[in-house]
């Protein structure tokens, strides 16, 4: 940006009379700015906030994560979706325990080998724990730099994300630091009560501005921006145009049968397999297609369970990234019981009672209209 030092000024102080004292900020550990980083990937801060305090009361730093029991870690995240981000988790406080001594690497460069660990969160972990001049583009960031500089091309190349980082990154220089600036980047500092640095500072302060300002559907609030006056596609009134995306490839349409089936007072759960969607997670076992209710009654027979009774529920959507299941589902009581198949194998069953589901199993929100506990 031909104005780096302006631009940063601008945004410095506008961040510094919004800044939000959320908890990750309060505390810049690298443990707390990496879990708070891939929580909020896909989910929304109020939300995580809830999820960051208890996985931090219960996994305190990076060597009881790598020790923890995978379960555990999944019932912490339970709600959040997308659990290949705490398996990652996991598997990445595992290398850092053994490979760096429990300290997390300082760089992007090491940081990005890590399980999970992508350019943004690499870029966002190096800059706000560590100091790195290292631009962190996201959906934000990258749409952000699209208004400022009408960019004309898909924002989902690989270019544009270099471009972003290019034209960022001037804003970071300590050289183009105004004695206003120093002024505002202190001022954060006051707010949160913690020490802030400029890289770092840079970076939440384009993220918020994003969020919150140059919003992504809709009108973007250039009256509120402090960077309307470089702001190329403002200037032109053509804030609507950018970014330029190419529509995203459709989603896959998958039907499903979902059971509930109560044996006593505990309900049949299974383990999924330990690769693909949702792995290794509870369910409520269920199966392609939409079954009629003779056809769910088969379908429990061939689980091992002879039902009493079925009663239809209503019919329920998820939908997952690249997938939409569209569900209907029953409940059924049961008595007899044939064994069930044992824990060794990859997906097995097994019943469990209210209190177990509650505390103990993980069970994606894809079920929560079909768990009636
Ligand atoms: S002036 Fe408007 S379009 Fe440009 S960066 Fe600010 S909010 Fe976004």
């Amino acid at each position: 940006m031909d104005n780096a030092s302006q631009a940063a000024e601008r945004l410095l102080c506008w961040y510094g009379r919004n800044v939000r004292a959320l908890p990750w900020r309060l505390d810049v550990s690298p443990y707390h700015v990496w879990l708070s980083e891939i929580m909020l990937q896909q989910t929304r801060v109020e939300t995580v906030i809830g999820y960051y305090e208890r996985f931090l009361k219960a996994l305190p730093d990076i060597e009881s994560l790598a020790n923890a029991p995978e379960d555990l870690c999944l019932k912490l995240w339970q709600g959040l979706g997308y659990y290949s981000r705490v398996r990652n988790l996991q598997k990445a406080a595992q290398v850092i325990v053994q490979r760096y001594g429990g300290h997390m690497p300082d760089s992007a460069k090491e940081l990005i080998k890590l399980p999970g660990i992508g350019d943004y969160t690499s870029a966002a972990i190096a800059s706000i724990a560590f100091g790195q001049a290292e631009p962190a583009i996201d959906g934000n960031l990258l749409r952000v730099f699209a208004r400022l500089t009408a960019y004309g091309e898909d924002i989902g190349d690989q270019r544009a994300k270099q471009s972003a980082r290019a034209f960022f990154l001037p804003l970071m220089q300590p050289e183009n630091l105004t004695e206003a600036a120093a002024r505002a980047l202190e001022s954060v500092s006051q707010s949160l009560g913690a020490p802030v640095n400029l890289p770092g500072t840079i970076n939440q302060a384009l993220m918020d501005l994003g969020a919150g300002v140059c919003l992504p559907n809709g009108e973007p609030l250039c009256s509120d921006c402090p960077l309307k006056e470089f702001c190329l596609s403002h200037q032109r009134g053509e804030e609507r145009r950018y970014p330029v995306k190419t529509p995203p490839k459709a989603r896959t349409i998958e039907n499903r049968t979902v059971l509930l089936i109560r044996y006593g007072d505990r309900i049949a759960l299974r383990k999924r397999p330990a690769r693909g969607l949702l792995a290794g997670l509870y369910e409520l076992p269920n199966t392609k297609g939409l079954l009629s209710r003779q056809e769910a009654l088969e379908y429990a027979r061939m689980l091992g369970f002879a039902p009493l009774r079925i009663q239809e529920l209503p019919p329920a959507r998820h939908i997952f990234t690249h997938r939409e299941w569209r569900m209907i589902g029953y409940e059924l009581r049961a008595d007899e019981l044939t064994p069930l198949s044992p824990p060794k194998e990859e997906a097995y069953l097994l019943l469990a009672g209210k209190d177990e589901i509650k505390t103990s199993y993980s069970i994606p929100s894809a079920f929560s209209v079909y768990l009636i506990l």
